[in-house]
């Protein structure tokens, strides 16, 4: 089992594991082993189309490996959504993102709850918290007991539902939802008012508030440098260029202080692998600081 405990990793695969002549995920997570990672968030972005071999094949070797799986689902998914076809291909895609979970062994699935630009806040609210309800009911029918958590992320533009305060209310219902708080996103969405350690505390303070202190130490975390603009997050780049933040330090300081136990997916462009590793050994320093 996976003891609770500090884990870094990418979202998806990095260039340079392609360049180093890999092609198939299942290598990853011995790759991930070689650099002293011990995370992998598997991309379902564009579809869950992993068979279920692959992905007892993936779920192996991360067991080998003391390799932390998640999946990020579809970004297809709207909860917010009228439209009763894109309600129920979003609990299509959500179900089907915890079948592939379960085959290979992965405790979380990251999800975007969906846009609100053409309907009511509230309302969007109310439905979405119905359909996570609905499919968390559905998948005990179809799948039997199981241990996946779905986690709704934060979102970097102001029209889309996942406003901190809207992840931790979703979250409030039931065990089996898990905040992904992404640290890059909330900083585009409040126009870079959250790169700095203050308002980093009082987030984690106010996951631990609403949702109690076992979940806030145990958040799923994103964390890579985002551009943003008027509207919000404009573009993911990478630690090359420092000129756009949050600045990883500001939550390393609280994960040393706190003595969390979060995992930290990075999904800089291209270099998320590498900027994982950054961010671990950004996070270490501030363990030997705090010691
Ligand atoms: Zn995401």
């Amino acid at each position: 089992m996976q003891a609770k405990k500090i884990r870094f990793g990418p979202g998806g695969n990095p260039d340079s594991f392609y360049a180093a002549g890999h092609k198939a995920s299942v290598e990853m997570p011995a790759c991930l082993a070689g650099q002293g990672l011990n995370a992998y968030e598997y991309q379902c972005s564009r579809g869950v189309r992993i068979s279920q071999k692959l992905a007892e094949q993936l779920g192996d070797e991360a067991a080998k490996f003391d390799i932390a799986l998640s999946i990020h689902a579809p970004y297809y998914i709207n909860l917010a959504s009228l439209d009763p076809k894109i309600q129920d291909s979003s609990k299509g895609h959500l179900l089907k993102s915890i079948q592939a979970a379960i085959w290979m062994g992965a405790r979380t699935v990251v999800f975007h709850a969906g846009g609100v630009a053409k309907v009511d806040r509230e309302l969007a609210m109310v439905q979405a918290k119905a359909i996570l309800l609905e499919v968390l009911e559905v998948s005990y029918a179809k799948f039997g007991p199981h241990r996946v958590r779905l986690a709704p992320e934060t979102m970097g533009k102001q029209n889309q539902l996942g406003h901190l305060d809207e992840v931790l209310e979703l979250c409030s219902l039931s065990s089996q939802l898990l905040p992904a708080i992404d640290f890059g996103h909330l900083n585009a969405l409040h126009q870079g008012q959250i790169d700095n350690r203050e308002a980093v505390g009082k987030i984690l303070e106010t996951i631990d508030r609403k949702l109690g202190r076992e979940i806030a130490d145990n958040i799923h975390v994103h964390f890579s440098p985002v551009e943003f603009t008027a509207s919000g997050e404009k573009k993911h780049w990478t630690l090359l260029n420092p000129e756009y933040g949050p600045d990883f330090a500001h939550l390393a300081y609280h994960l040393a202080a706190r003595k969390m136990s979060p995992t930290i997916i990075c999904e800089s462009a291209g270099r998320q692998g590498e900027d994982a590793l950054a961010y671990l050994q950004c996070y270490h320093e501030f363990v030997r600081l705090t010691a």
